[in-house]
């Protein structure tokens, strides 16, 4: 981190931000340059909040040289992180890994055919939300506990595995024992107790982005779980808000490229709450994995009409069918196995 100081700031002034900076245990750099008293500052600086140095009197300018995450930061490892999720599926390297199913688990029955139908192409992880954190409280809200253990139930008989979504962290030990990857929504990105929570487990974390969120802010949410201890992190872009109304949000495909080269986190895509529109979800699945996207999470409903949340983007089975059929030929081009 660089300070430049004002033109007319006095001897005083430097003194009181860099002995207060020296106090904090940071070295010193003087660079000052024609007339103009300039410093860097040497030591952990994702500790400072930059704007914070604005408070002293004198200082004209701070320029970040680091970015305010470091675990998450590929500048500081090289070599891509692999998510494991359990002992058979690996996010991060050559394999594209498709994860679907319903937006809410509605019943036994319900989920029962969606996963029979996406066993038989191959997916292994199983998505349903339980507990639901809808913009509405009038809406449906999930079925809690007892739709996670209909979830964890349909993916044991199939042998498949699950994700779903935690929405507090009161729940946080029936989400250890019975869920194989936790997913952070979009709402909760910033909820950062649960972050912290989520960093004391062992368990690989899915952490959407939030929708009004910077990539940035996204980064530090991952280093919040990566701080408290768990570096097992997925990334998912999943849409931003923009001043677009015809879909629900903007997929930000670019977010996928530019999260590749700050972090060596690995980085999927949800083009279904995205877009909120279900002709829209196979071909900005093959845009995801053109892009370099290491996997997918896509709901899929075998009676769109009736579902009760987000029908309008679920895919119907047949449909999933074909992307499936599109994301194979895709696959032996890009010769990137899909699982
Ligand atoms: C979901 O995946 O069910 C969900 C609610 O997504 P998001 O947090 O991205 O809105
Ligand atoms: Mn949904």
């Amino acid at each position: 981190m660089i300070i430049r100081m004002k033109v007319e700031a006095t001897k005083a002034e430097y003194e009181r931000i860099t002995q207060y900076l020296k106090g904090k245990g940071f070295q010193i750099k003087d660079i000052s340059t024609s007339g103009v008293m300039v410093f860097g500052i040497v030591g952990e600086t994702e500790t400072i909040d930059s704007h914070d140095l604005y408070a002293f009197l004198g200082v004209a300018e701070v320029i970040q040289i680091h970015t305010p995450y470091k675990k998450a930061n590929r500048s500081f490892k090289s070599e891509e992180t692999i998510v494991k999720i359990g002992d058979s599926l690996e996010v991060g390297g050559n394999d594209f890994v498709v994860m679907a199913g319903p937006c809410s688990v509605e019943s036994y029955d319900q989920l029962k055919t969606i996963a029979t139908s996406l066993k038989k192409q191959g997916v292994t992880l199983l998505r349903a939300g339980a507990f639901k954190p809808r913009t509405s409280p009038y809406a449906f809200q999930g079925l809690g506990l007892e739709g996670l253990m209909i979830l964890r139930q349909v993916a044991d008989e199939l042998g498949m595995m699950i994700v779903s979504e935690i929405s507090s962290t009161e729940y946080i030990d029936a989400f250890i024992a019975h869920v194989d990857l936790i997913q952070v929504g979009a709402r909760n990105m910033q909820n950062y107790d649960l972050l912290k929570a989520l960093g004391k487990t062992n368990k690989p974390i899915l952490l959407k982005r939030g929708f009004s969120n910077t990539i940035e802010e996204w980064l530090m949410s991952a280093e919040y779980i990566m701080d408290a201890g768990n570096e097992q992190i997925i990334l998912c872009e999943r849409g931003i808000r923009t001043f677009e109304k015809y879909t629900r949000n903007t997929l930000d495909l670019s977010a996928v490229l530019a999260v590749k080269e700050l972090s060596h986190l690995p980085v999927i895509v949800d083009p279904s709450h995205a877009t909120g529109r279900w002709n829209m979800i196979e071909k900005l699945s093959l845009a995801a994995f053109a892009v370099g996207s290491h996997g997918l999470m896509v709901e899929v409903h075998h009676d769109p009409e009736h579902a009760f949340s987000d029908g309008a983007q679920a895919l119907r089975l047949k449909k999933f069918d074909h992307l499936m059929d599109e994301l194979r030929r895709f696959s032996i081009l890009l010769d990137k196995p899909i699982r």
